[in-house]
């Protein structure tokens, strides 16, 4: 079982439908991996029905169906991928089915950079503001040191990283803020795996950092 979660404004958002997608997404890979939180949304789900039910007849906020609506096709997406027969890969084993309707299940399949011990691959590229990335990083490998202009928010999918503000394990939830300047290091052993939505652009802060946001400046 995970032991880091969502925050309980993020579960709380999600189950009425408000998250941002590239959020929405992680957040429900991560509810699929976790009892606790498929409980605590449903929860969420129910006392929000009765408050809809409370509403009704009422003028409802603008965008708010919209919400409702894609909701409902989240989990039509669900139903037709639980459907689905054919097994999937081993790599796709690792991907919780919500991502895996993004994906597919073959990872190879997606286009993958590397640089320096760390594969990245661009996902929901068309929502403007988000980076939303699949990581694959090397066993044993020090990402460089950031801090960020918005909330970066990774889900780990296998192996695991460790930094100030933890040990991260399959299924778990790491959110970091701008107050965080943060050097993650990826367990040894196995290559870590993690889903990663950024809401602004990271600020490299070590020296080698520096000189990169300078560089990227020109
Ligand atoms: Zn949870």
């Amino acid at each position: 079982m995970p032991a880091y979660h969502p925050e309980s404004e993020l579960l709380m958002d999600y189950a009425s439908g408000a998250l941002p997608e590239p959020v929405a997404l992680l957040v429900a890979s991560h509810v699929s991996l976790c009892r606790d939180c498929q409980a605590e949304v449903a929860r969420l789900e129910a006392l929000g029905g009765a408050l809809f039910d409370g509403l009704e007849g009422e003028a409802m906020a603008p965008g708010a169906m919209d919400h409702a609506l894609a909701r409902l096709e989240v989990t039509d997406n669900l139903e037709a991928a639980s459907a689905t027969t054919s097994p999937p890969s081993r790599a796709g084993r690792l991907v919780p089915r919500p991502l895996r309707d993004y994906l597919g299940d073959d990872l190879e399949a997606l286009s993958w950079k590397t640089r320096a011990g760390v594969s990245e691959a661009a996902l929901l590229t068309s929502f403007p503001g988000f980076r939303t990335r699949l990581l694959r990083i090397k066993a044993g490998t020090t990402l460089p040191q950031h801090t960020h202009e918005g909330s970066e928010y990774t889900l780990l999918l296998a192996g695991g990283f460790t930094d100030a503000s933890g040990h991260y394990l399959r299924g778990d939830v790491a959110v970091a803020d701008p107050s965080v300047d943060h050097r993650p290091v990826a367990d040894d052993g196995e290559d870590c795996l993690c889903l990663a939505v950024t809401d602004a652009p990271l600020r490299l802060t070590g020296p080698v950092g520096r000189y990169l946001n300078f560089l990227a400046r020109l």
